[in-house]
């Protein structure tokens, strides 16, 4: 830590701390915060109320693909899923039951995000300007915007001619009535799997606009029992123990993902079997086998998938889409179908998960300008990136996963950024900064470690950047990030002591 320099801190800021997007890493930022006293802190939500992704995905279908008992907070265990994979509604119900628990919601200013933050060296302060044209100072600035927050939409020759419905799969229109109509679904990733089964039972014919198969294993859910909510409520230990079992189980399968991808033609003959059983037809069988190696775009699990397609209503159509007319999409065949309605399961700007934010550093350095030079987003252990001083990053750059659950990474990093905060305090510091020679050394070593991954084996995915970076995942045992997280290592950062007394609060 190198605190020699001396800062000035010429007012108090409106805040201690201002937390971007009210979801799973924000929630669990401010719950942490109140539970070491800290009050004054603001989380701007642009939405109207709390649970990011599982709040703005509300498709058909919707639920999660880890394990319930492990995809919650360790702090607030949940005996009472109805199911091993609960479903959307749930999972939102289980967020806003933590934020009205730990009381957040008296920290939420919703219908108001973030437009841009610029750090002004003068005060040591971060000056944010919100989408509703407010403006507000804070000594810390934390990022929970994670990396699945804003839709992709395919770039297709025609696209805005279109006369007929439209709609991502994170912006469900429910008000649109399928029931009978022709609609084209572009995209196979892990929301379309969940929807289409839904849609298939609802629909006249469905065209399923395939550009690449997905791996997919079948998915062990089931309702959990009366009494196995009951031992999980009367002795919390075992729920802990059953939550242990599944993170490690789960924590098994990044041998394969990261240490060695060979192990994962074990997995691809059980998916290549799974497909056998379930599609008959050698046709579609063909269509639906990947080229590529299993896991290294994002294994899907589903019981209902693949029998919804073997469906009459249901046409898997694997030419490319080169044009899309008012009412009809055309194939490179030349083929043209009428359509009513277009759904797009195209996913999310995971490699620019804050194009749409001026995240302002020092010297007038913008984030996203910083990482489009670095060839795509880079922090420290996601956290910290040098030049922007007293921001945090919750689910930043690399910290991704494709083998566990994410709340685990989240916990260890809000672990992370209190150590931070507490520094500061005692220190005295006014501005907290990631070295910028420890950083890209540890960026280095990423990129270098990543090369070995399977996420890096050859496939076309969202976890590679169009320069060929990959920014997205963390390429190791959740494990290790934890171990390497669990205490902050002073001498990575830069410090400069306040003259001025700091508000601790
Ligand atoms: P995704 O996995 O990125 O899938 C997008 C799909 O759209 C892919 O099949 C992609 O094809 C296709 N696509 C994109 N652009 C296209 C174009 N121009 N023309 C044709 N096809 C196009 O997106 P997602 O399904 O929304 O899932 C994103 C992530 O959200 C997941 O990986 C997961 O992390 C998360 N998620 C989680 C859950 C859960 O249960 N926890 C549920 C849903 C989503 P290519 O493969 O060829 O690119």
């Amino acid at each position: 830590m190198n605190a020699a320099v001396k800062h000035p801190i010429a007012a108090k800021p409106d805040h201690n701390v201002v937390i971007i997007g009210a979801g799973f890493s924000g929630l669990c930022m401010a719950i942490k915060l109140l539970e070491a006293g800290r009050t004054s802190f603001v989380i701007l939500e642009k939405a109207g109320d709390i649970g990011g992704s599982w709040r703005d995905n509300h498709y058909p279908g919707c639920a999660c693909d880890v394990p319930s008992h492990l995809y919650s907070f360790s702090f607030e265990p949940n005996p009472f899923w109805s199911r091993a994979y609960a479903p959307q509604g749930e999972i939102w119900s289980y967020m806003r039951h933590c934020a009205a628990k730990y009381g957040v919601r008296p920290h939420c200013r919703f219908g108001e995000g973030i437009a841009h933050a610029e750090f002004d060296e003068a005060t040591a302060m971060w000056r944010v300007t919100t989408t509703t044209g407010n403006t507000l100072t804070t000594r810390i600035l934390v990022s929970g915007v994670g990396a699945l927050c804003l839709p992709a939409y395919p770039s297709l020759k025609g696209l805005d001619t279109f006369k007929g419905e439209a709609f991502h799969s994170a912006e469900w229109n429910h008000d649109y009535d399928l029931e009978g109509k022709t609609v084209a679904v572009i995209g196979t990733g892990a929301s379309a799997i969940q929807f289409v089964p839904h849609l298939q039972k609802r629909v006249k014919q469905l065209h399923l606009f395939q550009r690449t198969p997905p791996w997919v294993l079948p998915k062990l859910d089931r309702p959990m029992k009366k009494w196995e909510k009951t031992l999980f409520n009367t002795l919390p230990f075992v729920h802990r123990l059953y939550r242990d079992f599944l993170y490690w189980r789960m924590e098994s399968a990044a041998l394969g993902f990261t240490v060695n991808p060979k192990i994962m033609k074990r997995i691809e003959r059980l998916a290549r079997k799974y497909l056998a059983h379930v599609i008959p037809d050698p046709v579609l069988r063909k269509k639906l086998t990947p080229d590529y190696t299993i896991g290294c775009k994002r294994i899907l699990i589903s019981n209902d998938y693949y029998p919804a397609l073997t469906q009459p209503n249901v046409e898997v159509v694997t030419d490319g889409i080169v044009e899309v007319r008012e009412h009809s999409i055309v194939t490179r065949d030349g083929k043209e179908r009428p359509i009513d309605a277009i759904v797009y399961g195209t996913g999310f700007k995971a490699t620019d998960p804050l194009s749409e934010i001026r995240i302002t550093g020092r010297a007038g350095l913008e984030i996203n300008e910083a990482w489009a030079k670095a060839g795509g987003p880079e922090a420290y252990y996601g956290l910290a990136a040098p030049g922007f001083p007293n921001l945090f990053m919750l689910l930043g750059p690399n910290t991704g996963l494709g083998h566990n659950s994410i709340i685990f990474m989240i916990e260890a990093q809000v672990r992370y950024v209190m150590q931070a905060l507490k520094l500061m305090d005692e220190k005295k510091l006014a501005t907290f900064e990631v070295k910028s020679d420890v950083h890209d050394a540890f960026n280095a070593k990423l990129q270098q470690d990543i090369k070995q991954t399977v996420w890096n084996s050859g496939c076309k995915s969202w976890y590679i950047a169009e320069t060929g970076k990959n920014p997205t995942v963390w390429p190791g045992f959740t494990v290790s990030y934890w171990a390497k997280t669990r205490r902050l290592e002073p001498g990575d950062f830069d410090g400069a002591t306040a003259l001025a007394p700091l508000a601790a609060e």
